[in-house]
């Protein structure tokens, strides 16, 4: 038990008196006061996400903060709760982030993830301007590895991009955001909803011509791939979703592929191969693959208070209802 917040007086009012009920969470006592937040490390489209230092154990976490008033229209709601459940079903693969637990304020939600400082994909990526193919392969089959395993709990991911993969400290890939999962889809089942992100591969400045390039123009591929890769990226990029790679069986096709025959994937999946770029980080506080824009803002105080009630009269809080989430474990353990 973390002595430091023994005989604190739990936060957690009831449904009955309009209140957040917090559910049977394990971890109701968490508060923005169990941590220092140092540094904003990144955006998303809902709220921020920062470095933060527990006080009670002195272990870094990324935080998403959230605030209710700006997600409280529907939809965003339920890609925050969609991101939410996601999360909690899959702390267990190695390529994916980790939710530790999740706590909310009448103003804010809190997500207490692994913190990841390897950098944003993206960012190596712009930096480098293009990777050599077993790096590519390296990565692409770390992020297949974390798709292939969202499929088998029927879950879509639909917002895959550079910046939502993350590199942990010896460069594996850790996949982030969660906001555009969908849940219960079957192998068969399609859906219809738009989204995602339209820039890559068929970027134009003129939104609705990048629309008619996604749909209709010929994929052109840029020279020195080897074949393996250009078949990779066709049968991926297929117009017809019938016909691309993976609509028949999914995450085996891609294993099947010629392009990741050096793969073992069992190796890979427990972390045995060495990743093909080390970024190299001095320790948590190492903040060089974050862009200054974000680490130089400064930290709104509001984010680090823990208000007096933790059920806001604003009427926003019922719509989060049992938002807390703590491991069983570490709920025992540590909170
Ligand atoms: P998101 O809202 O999940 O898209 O996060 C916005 C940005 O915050 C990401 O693109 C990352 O740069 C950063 N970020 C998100 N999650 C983490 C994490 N667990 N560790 C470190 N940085 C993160």
């Amino acid at each position: 038990m973390d002595s430091s917040r023994a005989g604190t007086p739990s936060p957690q009012p009831s449904r009955a008196n309009g209140n957040i009920n917090l559910g049977p969470s394990a971890n109701p006592n968490a508060r923005p006061t169990d941590f220092d937040f140092l540094k904003v490390i990144g955006k998303g489209s809902y709220g921020k996400v920062l470095l933060a230092k527990r006080k009670s154990d002195g272990m870094f976490y990324a935080v998403k903060v959230l605030q209710k008033k700006s997600i409280l229209k529907k939809k965003e709601q339920n890609h925050i709760m969609a991101e939410r459940s996601v999360l909690l079903k899959n702390v267990q693969h190695p390529f994916l982030v980790g939710l530790r637990y999740s706590f909310q304020t009448p103003e804010k939600l809190y997500f207490v993830l692994d913190y990841v400082n390897g950098g944003e994909l993206f960012f190596h990526l712009q930096r480098e301007r293009r990777f050599l193919e077993p790096r590519a392969r390296f990565y692409a089959a770390e992020v297949a590895s974390a798709i292939g395993y969202l499929h088998s709990l029927n879950v879509i991911y639909r917002d895959l991009k550079p910046e939502n993969i993350l590199l942990d400290c010896q460069g594996h890939v850790v996949l982030t955001d969660f906001g555009l999962c969908k849940e219960g889809v079957e192998p068969e089942e399609t859906t219809s909803t738009f989204c995602g992100t339209p820039e890559p591969p068929f970027y134009s400045q003129d939104v609705s011509q990048m629309y008619e390039n996604i749909l209709y123009q010929p994929l052109q591929i840029p020279g020195g791939q080897t074949v393996a890769a250009c078949d990779l990226l066709q049968g991926l990029l297929h117009k017809d979703q019938r016909q691309r790679l993976g609509s028949k069986s999914d995450f085996l096709e891609i294993k099947n592929h010629v392009f990741f025959s050096p793969i073992n994937w069992d190796d890979l999946y427990h972390k045995r191969l060495t990743p093909p770029f080390n970024p190299n980080v001095a320790g948590p506080a190492d903040l060089k693959h974050f862009d200054p824009e974000f680490t130089q803002e400064a930290v709104s105080k509001s984010i680090g208070c823990t208000p007096d009630t933790v059920a806001g009269s604003s009427g926003t809080s019922s719509a989060f209802l049992g938002f807390s989430y703590a491991p069983e474990d570490e709920a025992i353990l540590d909170y």
